[in-house]
């Protein structure tokens, strides 16, 4: 496939706003690469080069690209600023001043060079890296790749669509659930494409699991109260539940990968978990799950999770680690010498988990008590809370390891730190406002924020929020924002509202509301017969979630569950004057996900 044919089915894709018509030119796509270049036709679609996982980034600035352009083009960098400034993208520029022709690059050679220019260090040498690959290409085909280096590509498709794609070219769309069973398995699309284009449906049917390939999180609903949970689950695993960081390990031999709630390798923040995993558990090859937390040696107090995260920025990490030791509570089992442990109930994965995990300083097993009984429920909740901790987690014994899904195989149930009826939403910054007054002076003053929608692969508005965060905090947004601000509207957004200014999303702060009302304002959750959802009083309670991605925000259905919810459980806990536990002891409305 020639890197031209690529680029006009972006334009093609960037041309439709219907997500299927934008699945099915993928799957044309998809249909009409080769084997040998399909997952690298995904990566690009995706705007990389490699699964995300992987770490792997171009590593070059605006500056640096203007630089090779102006190289290449033989034209003065202040040219190429210029017309940066009126056009706004510098894809737009590059197909602008690259007059030639091309020489009508194979995909696979544009895809080398691009991986030479991300694995190159130098800056010199990255810009040289350019200025040859432009030299090959047309203005056209400049224009995408200039954006794919930029991580500007921003077609409007996300990972859900082009699943969507891939169950289509796997021949009829009743293969999704095995489509996103695969990816759900490996994180990596462009392996599943790859596996379909090889052997059809029939070859995600032996899907497994493998060490080195993240799996996608299994993750928890919530209930009301402790009495719900015995009634969903009957006899269960009660276990703490830790406010850190969750992390994935991955062994094979000698070496050790760690990955975070968004699948990012974060293996380098952790020395000290890497050595503990190689020490304190007696197997050699296996994938573990637990939850990561600083702890105060001095009071035995937890730090907040702002101390985990800092370590992202760490130079010095090992110096950082002695300051703030971190334990990491294990909870699960995925894979253990060459077997699936996804399948398996959750019971046996955690006796096997108990077996092999000699505790140490670093590794710990979750606290944990099986019980059917709503009272030990509720004593254990009390007694964790009382620890300082976040609430507990429910498990189903005879469940298997949901990846990716959102269900009642585990349950949340979590401690209101307010004592209101505090909802805590995970959402995405789309846009933001100039503000009034002393905001104005900082350039920011409220955020437009959303929900992810899976179905439409889109991000659905539900509020503005303007309060919660430090002044600091806001110019620090500011800073963070500006790099990815938009001339208009993201192709993935869907709003009704306007903005100062529009932003890509990429960024997610959880927020705490008064309640869900129903608005005509909003897109999350509207229909064109009923309003939308939005937040009421809504303000942030966290910094940016650095371990969540876009797509793991709250999603338009569960919070439409918790509005359902809301409802259920103002009403519920004050008829209950038995209880011991007052209403706000539970969060009911804890939505982060
Ligand atoms: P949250 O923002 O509440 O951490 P989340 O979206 O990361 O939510 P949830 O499904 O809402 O995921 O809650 C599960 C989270 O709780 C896990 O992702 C994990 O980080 C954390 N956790 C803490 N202790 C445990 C435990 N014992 N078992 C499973 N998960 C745990």
């Amino acid at each position: 496939m020639l890197f031209k044919e690529l680029a006009q089915y972006f334009q093609r894709v960037e041309e439709t706003t219907s997500r299927l018509e934008m699945a099915d030119l993928l799957r044309e796509l998809l249909q009409s690469a080769e084997a040998g270049e399909v997952d690298k036709v995904v990566y690009l679609t995706l705007g990389e080069l490699m699964p995300s996982f992987r770490g792997v980034e171009f590593g070059v600035s605006e500056k640096l690209l203007m630089d090779a352009l102006s190289k290449a083009c033989g034209i003065k960098v202040k040219q190429v600023e210029e017309l940066y400034k009126k056009r706004g993208d510098l894809g737009l520029v590059a197909q602008e001043i690259v007059r030639w022709q091309g020489r009508e690059l194979q995909l696979l050679q544009v895809y080398a060079e691009l991986s030479e220019i991300a694995l190159s260090r130098g800056t010199l040498e990255k810009v040289m890296g350019l200025v040859n690959l432009l030299k090959g290409l047309s203005g056209f085909e400049a224009k995408y790749a200039v954006r794919i280096v930029l991580g500007k590509l921003r077609l409007g498709v996300g990972d859900a669509t082009v699943i969507e794609a891939l169950s289509m070219l796997s021949g009829d769309r009743s293969v999704k659930p095995l489509v996103e069973r695969a990816y759900n398995l490996c994180s990596d699309l462009g392996l599943v494409a790859r596996r379909i284009k090889e052997g059809g449906a029939k070859a995600l049917e032996d899907f497994r699991v493998q060490v080195g390939y993240p799996i996608r999180m299994a993750l928890a609903e919530r209930v009301a109260s402790a009495q719900e949970v015995v009634e969903r689950l009957n006899r269960c695993a009660v276990e703490a539940k830790y406010d850190g960081l969750r992390l994935q390990v991955h062994r094979e031999g000698e070496k050790v990968e760690i990955y975070s709630r968004n699948l990012e390798r974060v293996t380098g923040m952790f020395p000290e978990i890497v050595r503990a995993v190689l020490q304190e558990v007696g197997a050699q090859s296996f994938i573990l799950e637990g939850e990561a937390v600083a702890l105060d040696e001095e009071t035995g107090d937890f730090h907040p999770f702002q101390v985990l995260m800092q370590r992202k920025r760490k130079h010095n990490v090992e110096e950082y680690a002695r300051e703030y030791p971190i334990k990491l509570f294990c909870f699960d089992l995925l894979f253990l010498q060459g077997e699936d442990y996804t399948l398996k109930p959750f019971i046996q994965r955690r006796e096997k988990l108990q077996e092999l995990i000699k505790e140490g300083n670093t590794l710990r097993l979750s606290q944990m008590l099986l019980t059917d009984s709503v009272e030990e429920v509720e004593s254990f909740f009390q007694e964790v809370v009382s620890q300082g901790l976040e609430g507990i987690m429910a498990k189903r014994l005879d469940a298997p390891y949901t990846a990716g899904a959102r269900n009642f195989n585990w349950i949340k149930l979590k401690c209101s730190y307010r004592g209101t009826l505090a909802d805590t939403v995970d959402v995405v910054v789309v846009g933001y406002y100039y503000g009034r007054g002393a905001r104005a002076r900082l350039g920011i003053g409220g955020l437009l924020v959303a929900l992810y929608d899976p179905h439409t692969d889109t991000f659905k508005t539900v509020s503005k929020v303007g309060s919660g965060f430090t002044e600091e905090e806001w110019i620090r947004l500011r800073e963070m924002l500006q790099p990815h601000r938009l001339s208009c509207k993201h192709p993935r957004v869907d709003s009704l509202m306007e903005v100062d200014v529009w932003v890509e999303p990429k960024y997610v702060i959880t927020v705490n509301a008064d309640e869900i009302t129903r608005s005509p304002l909003h897109t999350a959750g509207r229909s064109p017969q009923e309003p939308g959802y939005a937040l009421r009083f809504p303000r942030a309670v966290s910094f940016v979630r650095e371990d969540k991605n876009p797509e793991d925000a709250t999603t338009v259905e569960e919070l439409i569950r918790l509005y359902q919810l809301q409802k259920k459980v103002s009403t519920q806990w004050w008829r209950r004057e038995d209880s011991n536990l007052r209403p706000e002891t539970y969060e009911i409305s804890a939505l982060t996900s």
